[in-house]
């Protein structure tokens, strides 16, 4: 049987630009060949159990020559793999997207291409330049600035300065000095707007404005490395009025969020959109515990209770655990009111069908235990080390309560090197807990030796904060348990 293989176009670095065709294909995927840049973010989206190759230029050693790539996809394809080919950018366009399906072509192995965002209409965007403005061209033209080693450029300068259009260079950082001279002598005013969009779309983004005549000094003072493209045109000018990326009110802040990864990504999500270079730290796991008597009973006798409580979403995950576990269904709740200690939880009811029937005014277990209008017994699903403020509060209340421990929290054990040398070099500034077992996941994988002090931690309670306090971490709290209090002290505190 053949497989098939998929040309992915990741787009230029901002995760949200991959096309929903190319996450599809990317979910489905076996066996994933990438290059060097395909940002981060998008690899980790890359399916677990798939086999990774990596055909990138690393540090100091040589990409992996183009015949043995396409040998690679051949051979994948042959074996009746899925497999997807991801390429930054769009790529057919200088990605030799072409020359990767022609052996396939050859031998029969069915194939597809998903087009990507380009990196030559996508950077200058980032930049606040739009490649094409009425008042200022009537085209676009994209080029390469590849130089063959030795050889002279091959382009036809006049030409290009006959269009007036807009002009972008692609792979041309190297050859930057000798555009722009090719370009003057060509005929073009020294006065022409020009711009450097540096990794654009990305976090790190820099756009270097100039003009034609200057542009490579200002290039060179900035220290510009690839990739990045070249803009040329009168729509360069555009940028100042149109530069909304560089505004982004967390741009150029570096922030760690420690929740575990099925729920990292909203939070991750919106912190990007806001600007933030996020770095996706799952420091815990929670996972069911089994066997557990404990819940197996509860759930044999759940008439008994009038309220079911739940103090994160990992409880009521473990709630569906066990049910799929005894062949149930949601039928077995019957009329048993649901509590939840706040809107994530109740999210994730909701997930379920279930509308939550109380919620408290403060998101903690010491106000859910305070103000739920219970009159019989109470059913609380927690985790190993909840804290006893709920059961305590409804002993206050002489509301007889059976808290079973049914999930439990898995930390991260090994030490994270990037996580470490983040923290040493200062380029972590803030991290987001969302829970005390985050705080202890998180130094686990820092080091217990490395200096907290120079960090925030962006906590999500007051418990949370004492846990990152013991470790002489800086903290702050949020106002209220939720993920947009949380984005709004971080929105404060720049
Ligand atoms: N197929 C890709 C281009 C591959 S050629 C695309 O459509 O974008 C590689 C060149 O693309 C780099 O030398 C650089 O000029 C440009 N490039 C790719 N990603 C970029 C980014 N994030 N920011 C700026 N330029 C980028």
């Amino acid at each position: 049987m053949k497989g098939k293989v998929t040309l992915v176009g990741a787009g230029p670095g901002d995760p949200g630009l991959l096309t929903r065709k190319g996450l599809e294909a990317l979910q489905a995927a076996q066996v994933v060949v990438y290059d060097r840049l395909v940002s981060p973010a998008i690899l980790a989206l890359m399916p677990e159990g798939a086999e990774k190759i990596n055909v990138g230029k690393q540090a100091s050693r040589h990409p992996v020559p183009q015949d043995q790539i396409n040998q690679i996809l051949l051979e994948e394809g042959l074996k009746g793999k899925n497999v997807v080919r991801l390429k930054g950018g769009d790529p057919f366009l200088f990605g030799r997207g072409g020359e990767e399906l022609e052996l396939l072509a050859q031998h029969g192995v069915p194939f597809e291409e998903v087009p990507g965002i380009t990196s030559a209409i996508a950077a200058p965007a980032y930049g606040g330049i739009p490649v094409t403005h009425r008042d200022c061209c009537s085209s676009l033209h994209i080029i390469t600035g590849h130089q063959r080693a030795g050889k002279e450029l091959d382009i036809d300068f006049e030409a290009l300065v006959r269009t007036k259009g807009t002009l972008v260079f692609l792979m041309g950082v190297s050859a930057l000095e000798a555009i722009c001279t090719g370009l003057l002598e060509g005929g073009m005013a020294p006065d022409t707007p020009a711009a450097v969009v540096e990794r654009g779309t990305t976090p790190a983004q820099r756009r270097i404005s100039a003009t034609l005549s200057t542009l490579p000094r200002r290039a060179a003072e900035e220290q510009v490395e690839s990739p990045a493209v070249i803009v040329v045109g009168s729509v360069c000018a555009l940028a100042e009025q149109f530069d909304w990326f560089d505004h982004l009110p967390l741009k150029g802040q570096t922030i760690v969020v420690t929740r575990p990864r099925e729920r990292a990504g909203t939070l991750s999500g919106r912190l990007r959109g806001l600007g933030a270079e996020v770095w996706e730290y799952p420091c815990i796991e929670t996972a069911p515990i089994t066997p557990c008597p404990a819940m197996e009973q509860a759930l044999a006798r759940l008439d008994a209770y009038e309220w079911l409580v739940f103090t994160s979403p990992a409880g009521v995950d473990t709630l569906w655990y066990w049910l799929e576990e005894q062949g149930k269904d949601v039928r077995v709740l019957g009329k048993i009111k649901l509590g939840a200690i706040g809107p994530g939880t109740a999210r994730a009811l909701r997930q379920h069908g279930l509308k939550a029937d109380y919620i408290p005014p403060v998101y903690d277990a010491a106000h859910l235990g305070e103000g739920l209008p219970a009159a019989g017994k109470v059913l609380a699903l927690r985790a190993e080390e909840g804290s006893p403020a709920l059961t305590e509060e409804l002993a206050k209340r002489n509301i007889p309560c059976d808290d079973v421990a049914c999930y439990q929290t898995l930390y991260q054990n090994a030490q994270s090197h990037e996580l470490r040398a983040g923290m040493v070099s200062g380029q972590i500034t803030l991290v987001t807990f969302t829970s005390a077992s985050t705080v202890k996941g998180f130094v686990a994988s820092v080091g217990e030796d490395v200096d907290f002090s120079a960090i925030t931690g962006i906590c999500i309670g007051k418990q949370t904060a004492a846990e990152a306090e013991k470790y002489g971490i800086p903290v702050k709290i949020a106002k209220a348990a939720t993920m947009d209090a949380m984005v709004d002290l971080l929105l404060e505190g720049v």
